[in-house]
């Protein structure tokens, strides 16, 4: 299994790092050394800044999460990173939480799920 995060649509809600049962994301401040480290390829890396209809969308939306955010805070904020995806088990939680339509994952036989937030 393959798991990435399409990083320049990451609000930093950290839906994801809440939802996942066995811990594949974590989430890192924008600046940090290892916010590419894990398989996204190089088109949805982080290069320092966000789609601008994903921060049209999400830049004031008030839901406890704090979008946009330069630093992971405890609750939110920062970017996610997806640093053991092999470790998914496809139970699609944060399929369905990804407020930024981020997360794309490859199971074993190529196959590609993508999320649609609810
Ligand atoms: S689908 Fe995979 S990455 Fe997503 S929450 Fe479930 S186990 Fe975690
Ligand atoms: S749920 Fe999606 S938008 Fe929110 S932090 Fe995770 S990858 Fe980013």
């Amino acid at each position: 299994m393959q798991v990435y995060v399409e990083k320049p649509k990451c609000t930093g809600c950290s839906h994801c790092f809440d939802v996942c049962p066995v811990a594949v994301f974590q989430m890192h401040e924008r600046s940090s050394a290892d916010v590419n480290s894990d398989t996204a390829p190089d088109e949805w890396k982080w290069k320092g800044s966000h789609l601008p209809e994903v921060t049209a969308k999400w830049a004031n939306v008030q839901d406890g999460h704090h979008h946009f955010a330069d630093k992971y805070e405890g609750g939110s904020g920062g970017i996610s990173v997806a640093i053991q995806g092999s470790a998914c088990i496809l139970c699609q939680a944060c399929l369905i939480e990804c407020e930024g339509e981020c997360i794309v994952i490859t199971d074993d036989s190529n196959n590609v799920y993508r999320s649609i937030y609810k």
